[in-house]
């Protein structure tokens, strides 16, 4: 049957961000940043409008970018996916979940996530006709629990579905949690399809690892990235999954009907942007990892309770301690009473009663947007 996709309404995404304009408010809510990236990979996009690469690209995306994937994942992770056959480029990371997704889903079949999950998990396994099984990562560590996972595979796993770093808590999945991870889905011959968008966004010293760099797991693993968070070009939709061939061409294959290509003149650019030095994706995460600390000492002092993130774009603030008991009013509400835009973390758990109280706020914005949303959110109390 027909998923009641009615259930998925608007995305939270883009209703608090209508709000936050409506109503002139500071978006800390959708993940955007809103400064430039590289100039290089700016330039590279200009030149490619400019140069007349404005028509379709190739189906499995241009090869300079197809290769430029490929020589980033050797540089970073030791991985050599073949250009050719294991690697397609998509509209977006969005496109590249949706695809695996379909691709590889049965009507029935059960797809493991981790709860909070990022919201189109929901709406693209129930679009493959898959059903959903989580596993809860309690506020305020995050961690895996073993047992809870070990429940919610089943002899009818297909898929375990695994972001890290971590939308919405910022958690950075440590190599024995992904190992009980990997464990797991060899046990139950399960797909991993892996959502490394942040790969570039790990504080403090931490290192990404994507799941396919462990024993035995790159057979079985398709890994999804995107330039958009790495290069701060977010609107470019530029994004890939790498893995085993024969999901590849089958995710190539559904890809044709769904955008056949996309991003044209943009596909070289985020190939220019993946060459450039390490320096580069390193300057990014200090960045960033700077401005998280702003926004946690300014919700912290505004009275949320807020654990530290070790990578991503977003932080968890509890508003109990501020008197509050559900945080979706309270976010709906907040654009005037605070002039201010979070997101109810209710958008991204199964459990109405997880997250209760959660309200997720971006940190990838200018120093001078943090503060005013911080000085907004101290007249709350
Ligand atoms: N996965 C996660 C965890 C995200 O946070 C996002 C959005 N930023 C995406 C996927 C979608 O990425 P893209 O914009 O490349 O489609
Ligand atoms: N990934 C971004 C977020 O989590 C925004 C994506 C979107 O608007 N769909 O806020």
């Amino acid at each position: 049957g027909h998923p009641d996709l009615a259930a998925f309404g608007t995305t939270i995404f883009a209703t608090m961000t209508q709000l936050a304009l409506e109503k002139d408010a500071v978006n800390l809510g959708q993940g955007f940043p809103d400064t430039d990236g590289p100039g290089e990979v700016l330039d590279a996009a200009v030149e490619a409008i400019r140069s007349g690469r404005n028509q379709y690209p190739p189906g499995p995306g241009v090869p300079e970018l197809r290769r430029a994937v490929a020589a980033h994942q050797e540089r970073f992770y030791g991985l050599r996916p073949d250009p050719d056959t294991e690697v397609l480029v998509t509209v977006g990371a969005t496109e590249a979940i949706a695809t695996a997704m379909l691709a590889l889903v049965r009507p029935g079949d059960e797809v493991v996530t981790f709860e909070p999950y990022y919201d189109s998990y929901a709406a693209t396994i129930a679009l493959a006709g898959g059903v959903r099984r989580t596993s809860l990562l309690r506020f305020p560590d995050f961690g895996v629990d073993e047992a809870s996972l070990r429940a919610a595979f089943s002899d009818r796993t297909r898929v375990v579905l695994l972001n890290t770093p971590h939308n919405p808590t910022g958690k950075v999945f440590t190599r024995e949690e992904l190992e009980l991870v990997a464990e797991l889905a060899r046990e139950h011959d399960a797909w991993v399809v892996t959502d490394e968008v942040y790969e570039h966004l790990a504080f403090d010293g931490r290192r990404h690892v994507p799941l396919a760099t462990l024993p035995g797991m790159a057979e079985r693993t398709l890994a999804i990235s995107s330039g958009g968070k790495t290069f701060s070009t977010t609107g470019w939709k530029v994004g890939w999954m790498t893995g085993p061939a024969e999901v590849v061409a089958a995710a190539r294959a559904l890809k044709q009907f769904l955008t056949f290509v996309g991003s044209g003149p943009f596909q070289p650019a985020i190939a220019a942007g993946l060459g450039l030095p390490d320096a580069v994706f390193h300057g990014l995460a200090d960045s960033l990892a700077a401005k998280r600390d702003r926004l946690v000492a300014g919700l912290r002092a505004a009275g949320f309770q807020v654990p530290v993130p070790e990578g991503g774009y977003f932080v968890l603030a509890d508003a109990a301690p501020l008197g509050v008991a559900d945080a979706t009013p309270f976010c709906l509400e907040l654009p005037e009473t605070a002039g201010v835009v979070g997101v109810p973390a209710s958008a991204f758990h199964d459990d109405p009663d997880a997250g209760r109280t959660l309200v997720r706020f971006a940190f990838c914005k200018r120093d001078e947007v943090l503060d005013e949303g911080i000085r907004r959110l101290g007249t709350l109390r």
